[in-house]
């Protein structure tokens, strides 16, 4: 039997080394398990970041996928199809918004949604041409397109990547006064995630959404938010802006969870007026709203709503961090979370979460550092307490093991 190390070299060799995953090979995957190649099996607390909320293989969304599979995949927009209204109109409902665009993976969505805020900005507001301005915060994720890493304070993301797309000025995460001194009259658009995710699970101070809400409806900026990690579930809430009252934003961007991890689904939703930016033949996808996209989106957003997995991500996101804070350690500077996306911050002197996500691999648990010293815990919303309380022993257990061990 061919071994996983010889995949590993075989992939080594064909592959650019633009990543750096642990070292195991997967072949299947359902719920919340994924298997090895050598058929060990593991607790996958990643989610593939997110696009997983459903969990492996949903039977109802790998059915409706099959099924659309065999009759239609691709119209392109030049004609319409009969699965991408359906698709639309549930999306509305569920983030309460007049329209959707559809687009395939996460950092096109976000290239859509600058593409809308300019365009409003000159024909709505009256910016004048070409100088529209997107306020945008440090250790920001959103994608790895030029214009995305443009908006970057990353330098990793950006080196020898230039020239960059111009237009973005870059303010503090978290601080509403920064964002107020920043607005000039040429100001189109903040765009922001509600936790930053990429950045190590950092979540802003209660009110603070409400406060950019607000600076942006007093100024005529459209707030616009990056919902593709902590959307769908995923923060114990269908939306992470919801964990405030008013902190709607103009314009929304959903990706990852959107297909339930089968296939790149991604939209940018808004309201009829901005969506009005959009006339035919300036923006589209060949795949972007496609049948079997639609067909899967649809059937995820069900399961979504069906398994209650917003409530569900609530209730045992708040008992995971209650586990986790009893784990006696002095590694352990922070843990912080909303549902179940979780942040475990170790101490600097550790050396990183890279070996501790090493340590938790040979016990069975899939987790990837963020940020270097964050462990990030993001199951699929499936999970049950039982499988909580293992992954918090399994924490537990090599924090205390005198990990990292030299490997
Ligand atoms: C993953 C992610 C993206 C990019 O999505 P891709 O599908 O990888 O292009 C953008 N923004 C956020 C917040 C993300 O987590």
């Amino acid at each position: 039997m061919i071994s996983q190390q010889d995949i590993i070299d075989q992939t080594d060799r064909r592959s650019a080394h633009n990543y750096n995953p642990l070292p195991l090979v997967l072949e299947k995957g359902r719920g919340i398990w994924v298997w090895d190649t050598d058929g060990r099996k593991y607790l996958d607390c990643l989610s593939a970041y997110s696009a997983v909320n459903q969990g492996h293989c949903h039977p109802k969304i790998i059915a409706a996928m099959t099924e659309q599979a065999g009759k239609i995949t691709l119209t392109s927009r030049a004609f319409h199809n009969d699965r991408m209204g359906p698709f639309l109109e549930k999306l509305c409902q569920m983030a309460r918004m007049d329209k959707a665009l559809p687009m395939n993976t996460g950092a096109e969505a976000v290239e859509t949604a600058i593409k809308a805020v300019r365009k409003w900005g000159y024909e709505i507001k009256g910016v004048e041409d070409d100088r529209a301005e997107i306020i945008v915060v440090r250790n920001n994720f959103h994608g790895r397109t030029i214009t995305t890493v443009s908006m970057s304070s990353e330098p990793d993301y950006k080196k020898n990547f230039g020239p960059f797309t111009p237009g973005f000025r870059l303010i503090d995460y978290n601080d509403a006064e920064a964002l107020e001194q920043a607005v000039t009259p040429n100001t189109v658009a903040v765009l922001m995630e509600p936790i930053q995710g990429e950045a190590g699970i950092i979540i802003p101070d209660e009110g603070y959404l409400t406060k950019v809400r607000k600076i942006c409806s007093r100024n005529n900026i459209l707030f616009v938010l990056d919902e593709i990690q902590t959307g769908l579930g995923r923060t114990g809430k269908l939306f992470c802006f919801q964990h405030e009252e008013n902190a709607v934003p103009d314009l929304l961007i959903v990706g990852k969870a959107l297909s339930g991890g089968l296939y790149p689904v991604s939209a940018i939703l808004a309201s009829d007026e901005i969506m009005s930016v959009f006339t035919p033949g300036i923006h589209g996808s060949t795949f972007g709203g496609n049948p079997l996209g639609a067909a899967i989106g649809l059937a995820a957003l069900r399961v979504i709503e069906e398994e209650n997995l917003a409530e569900r991500s609530h209730i045992l996101g708040d008992y995971m961090i209650r586990k986790l804070q009893l784990i006696q350690t002095g590694k352990i500077v922070d843990i912080r979370g909303r549902g179940l996306f979780v942040g475990i911050e170790l101490d600097n002197s550790q050396g990183g979460a890279r070996p501790y996500c090493e340590a938790l691999m040979e016990r069975g648990l899939l987790c990837k550092e963020t940020h270097d010293n964050v462990i990030r815990l993001a199951p699929p919303l499936v999970i049950e307490n039982d499988d909580i309380d293992w992954i918090v022993e399994q924490i537990d257990a090599v924090l205390k093991d005198g990990y990292p061990r030299p490997r």
